[in-house]
């Protein structure tokens, strides 16, 4: 079990992050990339990295496709900007809301867009709160998120985020009216039951929530389906049909945050499928472009528009770039080659069984406790005894530094505190997936022989 300072340890390891000052690169020994093609990337000084990550989770068809450019390219000649103020819209958007809703399940029918997943995440928050105001249950105002979560950075999305010192990097946060519950995390909560099992308990959290909480005053549960921040969290199968029961049974909205795992990520297309639930609300963003151009979306169910439409009328909330020309463009070039090239459908038949023995192949490692995957999102967990799991959080980063040593053999490899995390493209070959993960043992051995462990 974490406590407190377990938490604010893990959670320092996952956010060391340095501060890119684009002007003094020097300082700050910043990377400068110059070129993308495929899951390659190269820098300036011709330094080839593969990328093992796909950008975070976004660059899911790979860098360079030139259908994309030319997609930007026509539609900038068409119709470079239009406004979202004045209850005007254009052909990308509203045919992009067709697409997105016909691929979702039933009842997500409605698409409001923003640029990026934590606009996404705040949309969702406003609307979550109108509509309680709205339907006459103002006091149902607090939100249930999970520990180790991430949704973003500006204020509401940082405050739902349970990384701590995201919360000591100015502004005072977390906002009020936020409650958090552990995340699904097998390994440090659940390790003497079998996965069904914990599924069931770790859902029941949330339900322990909502009842110390007052049902009346819980808003929403907010979660990724697998939760890729704090390192592949995977939930068993029986987790979240639990929540969705709970979630019903207490009239609690319930918040897919899928901007990561949306666009083939668990191994189908959406998360929701993947665990069987249908959210009232669904944030998409990253894979929707691929992070060709910035893009979200807030898929919404009628349930909640019917009210705000029907009863509210307006809604006094939006962006300079809800909804670009261009980025619904890319965004609708990205979801044709998908379909086109059965780019997920491939995934889940050939790379994901693949990835995942290859990802098991660690479990002998001296020092890797826990594996676990969710389609091509894996986590390797560095212990520092694999006997009792206990772990190196409390004196050294060592998941930082096990990825300085994959960046120097051309691999980017994510520490997220002591998990080392891979999310390659989908379209990334069996070959360059075993170049992986020859890098990533070759990074995890020198961190091992640094220990004094090999
Ligand atoms: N939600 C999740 C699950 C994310 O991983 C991220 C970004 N890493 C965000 C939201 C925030 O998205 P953005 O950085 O586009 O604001």
């Amino acid at each position: 079990e974490l406590d407190t300072a377990g938490w604010q340890a893990l959670d320092s390891a996952h956010y060391l992050h340095p501060f890119t000052d684009h002007a003094n690169l020097a300082k700050t020994g910043s990377r400068v990339a110059v070129r993308g093609e495929g899951v390659y990337v190269w820098d300036n000084n011709g330094d080839r990295i593969i990328d093992g990550l796909s950008g975070l989770g976004c660059v899911n068809i790979g860098y360079g496709r030139p259908e994309l450019a030319k997609a930007v390219y026509d539609q900038m000649l068409d119709l470079s900007y239009c406004q979202s103020f004045f209850n005007t819209t254009h052909r990308s958007a509203v045919e992009l809301a067709d697409t997105l809703t016909s691929m979702l399940p039933e009842g997500l029918n409605h698409v409001f867009f923003q640029s990026s997943g934590s606009e996404a995440n705040e949309t969702a928050v406003r609307l979550i709160r109108k509509y309680w105001d709205l339907v006459g249950r103002p006091e149902k105002r607090v939100i249930i998120a999970r520990e180790l979560a991430y949704h973003g950075s500006t204020h509401m999305a940082a405050s739902l985020s349970g990384i701590t010192p995201m919360h000591y990097a100015g502004g005072d946060l977390p906002l009020p009216g936020i409650a958090r519950i552990n995340t699904p995390y097998q390994y440090r909560h659940g390790a003497n039951m079998t996965a069904d099992d914990f599924g069931v308990v770790a859902a029941r959290w949330l339900e322990d929530k909502i009842l110390e909480i007052g049902p009346e005053n819980v808003a929403a549960f907010f979660a990724e389906p697998a939760q890729s921040a704090g390192g592949a969290i995977c939930p068993p199968m029986t987790y979240w049909p639990e929540v969705q029961r709970i979630c019903r049974k207490y009239d609690v909205l319930l918040v897919a945050d899928e901007v990561v795992c949306g666009f083939g990520r668990t191994g189908d297309w959406f998360g929701c499928y993947h665990y069987g639930f249908v959210p009232d609300i669904m944030q998409l963003g990253k894979g929707l472009t691929s992070g060709y151009l910035p893009l979200s979306a807030c898929v919404i169910s009628d349930r909640i528009t019917d009210v705000l439409i029907g009863l509210g009328g307006e809604w006094a909330h939006g962006y300079t770039y809800s909804g670009h020309p261009a980025c619904c463009a890319v965004a609708l070039e990205n979801i044709r080659i998908l379909r086109e090239e059965k780019i997920v459908e491939n995934a889940k038949a050939e790379l994901v069984p693949y990835f995942k023995a290859k990802l098991e192949t660690f479990v002998d490692h001296p020092l890797i406790g826990d594996v676990r995957s969710v389609g091509l999102m894996g986590g390797l967990e560095i212990v520092k005894d694999k006997k009792t799991g206990e772990s190196y959080l409390y004196e050294e980063h060592i998941g930082p530094y096990c990825s300085a040593e994959a960046m120097k053999r051309g691999l980017a490899f994510r520490a997220n505190g002591d998990t080392m995390s891979l999310m390659p493209p989908l379209v990334i070959t069996k070959d360059q997936l075993d170049t992986v993960f020859d890098i990533a043992r070759e990074a995890l051995d020198a961190t091992a022989k640094h220990l004094g462990k090999m």
